[in-house]
């Protein structure tokens, strides 16, 4: 080994820590990932100013939020709970708006960065807004990137913004590839927990009740995403958001599953060396990583003791028993509107599981029944945002119109 170390790998200097507080806005802010985001704020006085706060329809949690956080604008997008926003925040200051409009309105309000996580293709339109405002995104509303992905990453190439990646599982990687060469990287990797059916047979898996489904073994989430985990298919929108962030193909792009959620993803380089980034499953994690980048900021989150843990264990995902991380990789390899497709079938199954409309493995079913009657029209991946919510109400139509007719024709049953 030369004595001299070559001068690029000479230690550069820290970049300097900002003195004025980051503006963030908080698009989901009375969700999972939402309330996180709040108490990692909270925990950073001083160094954050939030500028405005969107939600869906959770007035009274809303109006908490923008007050935690000192919002100035708290927008929310059903109608209906306008009078609720208004009256809960009525002699506070804060600006009370309602309806989709005010929610893109709250997404271009000036900020430093705009945390997206608002749950479904709700968060594309308001996503896409930040982005091409030139606006940072953390992004963990993985479905923009199922749906519109193309358009979306367009949309921040053209204007320059950043999109740091919020999802676990991306976060990991972004942290792992650091400033590497895209070239040089032959494989990125994902975990999955395998979900509360890990072990179960398929038999059993097709009879899984709601309360089964959501009891996830290692993380505490929203509805929607917690059901993806059970069936998998969150796995498979992961790969799919992986493939728009990262910029590779199917064929280097794989799942692991990893019972004990600590591996999040890895990181196989051309040269056999593979980097991965580990962390107890709290979601604090990558939403300090996204809202300091690129400084760190301290959590109190489990501090890893590998000792103590003894033993990491992975194994391929069996798509015979989670048929929907199947059908989510054939969406990305066939390209085309496949994924939007795809994201919106299972939002419609996934509600209608949720309502008790339809049994545990319907979801897949459904999934893969829309995407069959949706196929034989070819269309293109979608170029713009419109085009992508055009696809996605067709889709979601398609969908609901399966649903009818299962019940009349018991297809699904
Ligand atoms: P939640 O269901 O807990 O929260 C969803 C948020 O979206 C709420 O604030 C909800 O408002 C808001 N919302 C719903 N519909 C609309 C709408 N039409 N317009 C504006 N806001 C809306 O979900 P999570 O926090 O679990 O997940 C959010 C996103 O982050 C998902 O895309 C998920 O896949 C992703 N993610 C989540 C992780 C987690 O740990 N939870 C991990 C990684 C990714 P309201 O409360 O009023 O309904
Ligand atoms: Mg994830």
């Amino acid at each position: 080994m030369s004595p001299q170390a070559p001068a690029d790998a000479s230690p550069r200097p820290a970049p300097r820590e900002e003195s004025a507080p980051r503006v963030v806005s908080i698009l989901g802010a009375t969700g999972s990932v939402g309330r996180s985001t709040i108490d990692v704020l909270r925990a950073h006085k001083g160094r954050f100013a939030v500028s405005a706060v969107a939600g869906g329809s959770d007035a009274a949690g809303l109006a908490r939020a923008a007050l935690e956080t000192g919002a100035r604008l708290a927008a929310i997008a059903d109608p209906s709970a306008y009078r609720a926003l208004r009256e809960a925040l009525a002699g506070t200051g804060v600006e009370a708006a309602a309806g989709p409009e005010a929610v893109i309105e709250a997404a271009l309000r000036p900020a430093d960065l705009v945390v997206a996580a608002i749950v479904g293709a709700a968060g594309v339109a308001p996503t896409h807004a930040a982005l091409a405002a030139g606006r940072s995104v953390a992004l963990a509303n993985k479905e923009s990137l199922v749906c519109a992905g193309a358009a979306v990453m367009r949309a921040a190439a053209a204007s320059g913004a950043r999109v740091l990646p919020m999802d676990s599982e991306h976060n990991a990687l972004f942290q792992a590839l650091g400033e590497a060469d895209p070239a040089r990287v032959e494989k990125l990797v994902i975990t999955a927990s395998g979900g509360p059916f890990r072990t179960w047979s398929a038999e059993r898996i097709a009879t899984a009740t709601r309360a089964e489904a959501l009891a996830h073994p290692n993380w505490a989430m929203g509805p929607k995403i917690t059901i993806d985990s059970a069936t998998m298919m969150n796995k498979g929108l992961e790969l799919i958001e992986a493939h728009h962030l990262f910029g590779l193909g199917a064929d280097r792009l794989d799942v692991l599953v990893h019972p004990q959620s600590v591996v999040h993803g890895l990181v196989m380089f051309t040269d056999g060396m593979s980097v991965a980034g580990l962390a107890h499953p709290d979601m604090r994690v990558p939403i300090a990583h996204c809202l300091g980048w690129p400084h760190r900021l301290a959590t109190p989150a489990r501090r890893l003791d590998l000792a103590e843990l003894g033993a990491l264990t992975f194994e391929r995902p069996d798509i015979g028993r989670f048929p929907a991380l199947g059908l989510a990789v054939e969406a990305l390899r066939e390209g085309g509107a496949a994924a939007t497709v795809l994201n919106a079938a299972n939002e419609v199954a996934v509600a209608a599981f949720l309502d008790g409309r339809i049994a545990f493995s319907d979801i897949a079913r459904l999934v893969a029944l829309a995407r069959e009657a949706m196929a034989r029209e070819r269309l293109a991946e979608p170029a713009t945002v419109a085009e992508a919510l055009a696809i996605n109400d067709a889709a979601r139509q398609t969908s609901d119109a399966i649903l009818a007719g299962s019940f009349r024709s018991g297809i699904l049953s």
